[in-house]
């Protein structure tokens, strides 16, 4: 049963998504702020007014939202509000929660280009698109009212913080209360696993794609930076010992990287073989996850300067160095 403690609720919604419930969070502010919407689904918006009825609240009682970042278990349910109500959020959010077929017709381009790139054998292609496709059928269809940047006070939210945390969404942010450090997370971080560093299509005006996992990295690494206590998550149960986690992910995470410098040793492998051997059960069921996860070990590898990879063809080979 949704209850406030210290002016913040969390609300737990159903997703069709193998992750299984999101997290929404209502914040008492001087506006009453929804941070995070669920997916777009008759169940999420049910349970969604259900969770707001043990607080006697109705969804007309919420008076702006702010987006952790856009993935669609966090932004879906904004179709089912108001259009008039104030969205606040990251400006990346913007090209997914308001596609424009221009955007669909880049990102469909650069998929398809980067996917020889990785030496994706073409059966694959149609049905991994077919999978991007059908996610953002979850997703919501409109427009930020205006944007938060890092450091910014959010709207009608005195005592709070925003901290840009790019990694697994380019949009992503969090939201610190200051007096007590506690944080509303969204998906930067979860109690019980490792957020995929998800692929994406360069940003606008770039011509170079980001490397979600590095950029994760330097998030944590940022993190570490602040007086954080409690942290509300995106999925599952909240943290309480942030920096020792933050200590763990990123040391498990290197030596996965090292394991795949070992396969590389010694020859040459394209980015789908390394995958094979990385995700050798699941990685046809899970093509588009198991390969942004293979790439980020890849990204993080040259980042250190451990592997060194050139083109043959159109498709990248990567050797340990
Ligand atoms: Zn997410």
């Amino acid at each position: 049963m949704a209850e406030w403690k210290d002016g913040i609720a969390k609300l737990t919604l159903p997703t069709p998504f193998p992750v299984g419930d999101v997290n929404a969070y209502l914040i008492k502010g001087d506006s009453l702020t929804l941070v995070d919407a669920g997916t777009k689904t008759e169940e999420s918006w049910e349970s969604f007014k259900a969770q707001l009825a043990d607080l006697n609240l109705k969804p007309e009682d919420i008076e702006q939202v702010i987006l952790s970042h856009d993935h669609p278990d966090h932004v879906g349910m904004l179709d089912y509000f108001s259009p008039g109500l104030d969205v606040y959020g990251h400006h990346l959010n913007e090209r997914w929660i308001n596609r424009t077929p221009e955007f669909e017709k880049e990102h469909k381009e650069f998929y398809e280009k980067f996917f020889l790139q990785l030496a994706i054998p073409e059966q694959y292609f149609v049905p991994s698109m077919k999978v991007m496709k059908k996610t953002l059928v979850f997703s919501c269809n409109r427009s930020l009212t205006g944007t938060i940047l890092e450091n910014d006070i959010p709207p009608a939210l005195p005592g709070w913080r925003v901290i840009e945390t790019p990694g697994h969404a380019q949009s992503h942010i969090v939201l610190l209360r200051e007096k007590d450090g506690t944080m509303i997370a969204g998906d930067t971080i979860l109690a019980g696993i490792s957020p995929n560093p998800l692929l994406e299509p360069p940003l606008p005006g770039e011509t170079d794609r980001p490397k979600p996992l590095v950029q994760y990295n330097a998030t944590l690494k940022k993190l570490q930076q602040y007086p954080i206590g409690l942290v509300y998550t995106g999925h599952g149960t909240e943290i309480t010992e942030l920096q020792s986690l933050i200590e763990k992910r990123l040391a498990r995470q290197h030596d996965r990287a090292m394991q795949v410098r070992g396969m590389l040793e010694g020859r040459e492998l394209t980015v789908f073989e390394v995958c094979k051997m990385l995700f050798p059960t699941v990685y046809e069921r899970e093509l588009n996850l198991t390969i942004s996860e293979t790439v980020g070990q890849l990204d993080y590898l040259y980042s250190l300067d451990a592997v060194s990879v050139r083109e043959e063809g159109i498709s990248f080979v990567y050797t340990a160095k």
